[in-house]
């Protein structure tokens, strides 16, 4: 059985809870999903779920709960991570703002600024690298990725900038697949590793 944490000190928990059962229940696995708000269970985890939200405080609440060095020690064991749009920002070594303490596991630079300044929110459909289908991104309010280091694989684009990368265990999107009933994204960021 899969052990997916899902990380909920702020943020869209029980939508990405539900996501990872979805992606689990087509490699029959019942997967059993634990609420990460203190430290001591990001260790029992196989997999990590870093939610949309408000990156400042997610990010806070990590620091002050020792959670963020626990993940830290995850994603450097080679564990999959998954981080939706603030999770994005919280996971990043840049975020270009000082209230966003970040976790430096994915080496990518961040803007805060909404996505396109003129629309906050919207969905499009998205050609991602290993989808056949496009996969219908929701995004909100969400971050642009504005440099990638060169150990960072981009999976998917709009409008010319990265809104989907992988780098070794991490995988993270500027939309929210949790937001939809579509399990690929959940499963690409897992199957290889952990579902196959
Ligand atoms: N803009 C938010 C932030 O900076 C992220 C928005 C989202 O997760 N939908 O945290």
């Amino acid at each position: 059985t899969l052990v997916a944490g899902v990380v909920a000190v702020q943020g869209d928990v029980s939508e990405h809870a539900d996501a990872i059962r979805r992606a689990a229940a087509a490699h029959d696995d019942p997967a059993e999903v634990r609420e990460i708000r203190t430290a001591g269970v990001v260790p029992e985890c196989d997999v990590l779920l870093l939610p949309g939200g408000e990156s400042t405080t997610i990010s806070r609440h990590l620091a002050a709960d020792g959670i963020d060095e626990e993940i830290r020690d995850h994603v450097a064991a080679g564990k999959p991570l998954l981080a939706t749009c603030a999770g994005l920002i919280v996971a990043s070594t840049d975020a270009k703002d000082d209230r966003v303490a970040t976790l430096d596991v994915l080496d990518v630079t961040v803007d805060r600024n909404a996505f396109g300044r003129q629309v906050d929110s919207f969905e499009a459909p998205l050609d991602v690298e290993g989808l056949d289908e496009p996969f219908p991104a929701v995004f909100i309010r969400a971050p642009v990725i504005d440099e990638v280091d060169e150990a960072v694989t981009v999976l998917a684009s709009w409008d010319d900038r990265p809104v989907a990368v992988r780098q070794g265990s991490v995988v993270a999107t500027s939309f929210h697949p949790e937001l939809t009933n579509d399990p690929r994204v959940h499963d690409l960021a897992f199957f290889e590793s952990v579902l196959a």
